[in-house]
């Protein structure tokens, strides 16, 4: 028992030593569906990244990543780990962040892991550390989703890891191929019965953004690449017509009332040795420009310090030691 403490203790110096690499760093999975359609809950994994003692009093901002199997949500998480690292670990800021272009990408494996058709939640296990414009330290999480609406697991697996991924995130992105279909707002309206409930119970708007990421966008030329495009895109596709069938205007009505800020943010195709060379390796060299300068806007305006958006539950800003319970008892109503 003492060789155990011991090296456990051993583990956690290392861990700390090597803080600064990304290279160190791992997703973990803290929710695995089973096989009668329950799911487990790693608590242990997940008091060793939100009790840490340097973190577990800071709000949690916790931007997750949700939608269909192989659609590059991995490969983008991945570069956020390389904004988080240079901006908060390395002070470095500024333009420079995408790193040099002959630099292998790292972090939550894409393409090829083995772990590729488990469905579940994963976490960056580095926490980030990270002050707002406003001076307040906070503590940045990323949330990794698998497998979600994918042929391989069932409808109900699927929506319940979006809506644990919806309510405990702070940002979720909306992961989307090629455009905004009527079938990926009714995926939404799945699990948005969800915050409904929450809503009774608090009377404000159970949570905080949404944004909608459209890949391969091949229409410039009706809607720019960007912020600017997704706005327009988004205005169309959310707004409530009239003559409109009454399900299809429930979903943007739930929409509207269930997050408090809804964006949308328009990529273009990444290029071919992205998309379907099978020893790429996730260089910059290898990537079109035009996505590249489009990840230099879109991490920014989720992850610089002035649009980090913090948790709130019930009106209730959440600390890092706060969100661990959270995870215990949604998982547990998803359970029951
Ligand atoms: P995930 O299952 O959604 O996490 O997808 P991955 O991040 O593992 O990526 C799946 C495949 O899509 C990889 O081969 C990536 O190189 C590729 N990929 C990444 N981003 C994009 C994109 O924006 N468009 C296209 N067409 N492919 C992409
Ligand atoms: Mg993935």
């Amino acid at each position: 028992k003492l060789l155990f403490t011991s090296e456990i203790g051993i583990k956690t110096v290392i861990l700390k030593a090597n803080m600064d690499s990304l290279s160190s760093g791992q997703g973990i999975q803290v929710v695995t569906p089973s096989e009668d359609h329950t799911f487990l809950l790693d608590e242990d994994a997940l008091q060793r990244l939100l009790l840490r003692e340097d973190v577990r009093d800071r709000p949690v901002v916790l931007v997750s990543v949700a939608g269909a199997y192989r659609k590059g949500k991995s490969f983008l998480l991945d570069f956020f780990l390389r904004y988080l690292d240079r901006t908060y670990n390395n002070g470095e800021g500024g333009g420079e962040w995408l790193g040099r272009e002959d630099e292998a990408l790292k972090g939550f494996s894409w393409r090829g892991g083995s772990d590729r058709h488990t469905t579940g939640i994963h976490l960056w296990s580095q926490p980030f550390k990270a002050s707002l414009s406003n001076g307040q330290k906070v503590v940045v999480l990323l949330m990794d989703t698998q497998g979600t609406f994918d042929s391989n697991s069932t409808v109900k697996d699927n929506a319940t890891v979006f809506a644990l991924s919806t309510m405990l995130s702070s940002v979720q992105i909306y992961n989307l191929s090629q455009n905004i279909e009527e079938d990926d707002l009714q995926h939404l309206q799945l699990f948005m019965e969800y915050g409904r409930v929450a809503k009774d119970e608090i009377g404000g708007k159970p949570f905080q953004r949404l944004q909608f990421l459209v890949r391969d966008w091949s229409y410039p030329y009706d809607h720019p690449y960007g912020a600017v495009g997704g706005e327009q895109l988004l205005k169309k596709r959310l707004t409530v017509r009239d003559g409109q069938h009454e399900e299809l205007q429930r979903v943007r009505q739930d929409i509207a009332r269930c997050f408090e800020d809804v964006t949308c943010f328009l990529m273009p195709y990444p290029g071919s040795k992205v998309s379907t060379d099978p020893h790429f390796s996730g260089k910059l060299s290898d990537i079109d420009g035009e996505f590249k300068s489009c990840l230099k806007q879109l991490v920014p305006m989720l992850l610089a310090p002035e649009n980090l958006v913090t948790k709130k539950i019930g009106g209730q800003t959440v600390k890092a030691r706060d969100l661990l319970n959270y995870f215990k008892s949604y998982v547990e109503v998803f359970n029951s």
